[in-house]
């Protein structure tokens, strides 16, 4: 498979090509299909293999840019992991004019109220911070379509399974939800059949 074959936007394909890439990787010939197809995905998957383009190439497809409302809500362990994601969706969303802002603890809760009051389609955040912005209710979640749980093992051990189950409530029932993870514990089965419904299931 080559992007051009993918289905994708020609300002969304003209990011990924800027980007530098040139033929899609294993995660990202498997997993973007189904998720533009609509479909819960899970992707056992390691950092190094794509996952994070994976995500930014399938939310950018995904993102209706004559909306201002949030539509795809991505959380990760790290205020690192957090900010490539958040590079990554602005890189590969530049021709669509895809706007991002990443919510991170640490970052100055006004600054994330502005940029978020301005309208912007994606959040990638760590999970403390995106919640407490829906608590605020600076962050609407009436708009969200698409909820990507990255690294949700990493998530898990660093003690944010609470806070994912409360955003999680703060959603819309008619969810679309991908879950990439290196290793499925008991503890990510139990979010998946909690929040998925049919899981495509990918092994990279
Ligand atoms: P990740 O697993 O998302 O952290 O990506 C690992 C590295 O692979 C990053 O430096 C990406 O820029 C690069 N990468 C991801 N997808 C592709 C691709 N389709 N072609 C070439 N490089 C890629």
């Amino acid at each position: 498979t080559n992007f051009n074959d993918m289905g994708i936007k020609e300002d969304v394909l003209r990011g990924v090509y800027e980007y530098g890439f040139e033929k899609p990787s294993a995660i990202q010939q498997r997993a973007v299909m189904p998720i533009l197809q609509g479909r819960d995905v899970i992707a056992q998957a390691q950092s190094g293999t794509g996952k994070t383009s994976m995500i930014a190439l399938s939310v950018c497809q995904i993102v209706d840019t004559s909306s201002r409302e949030v539509q795809a809500l991505i959380l990760s362990p790290t205020r690192e992991l957090v900010s490539q994601t958040e590079k990554t969706i602005q890189a590969i969303g530049l021709h669509a004019n895809i706007q991002a802002h990443a919510c991170i603890g640490g970052k100055s809760v006004g600054e994330d109220i502005r940029k978020l009051e301005n309208g912007v389609h994606v959040v990638s955040g760590t999970p403390g911070r995106v919640c407490d912005m829906i608590k605020r209710r600076s962050l609407r979640t009436r708009g969200i379509k698409l909820l990507i749980l990255d690294e949700s093992d990493e998530m898990l051990s660093r003690g944010f399974k609470d806070q994912i189950y409360d955003v999680y409530r703060y959603l819309p029932p008619d969810l679309q939800v991908c879950l990439v993870s290196a290793t499925l514990p008991h503890e990510i089965l139990e979010m998946t059949s909690k929040f998925m419904t049919e899981p495509v299931k990918i092994l990279v």
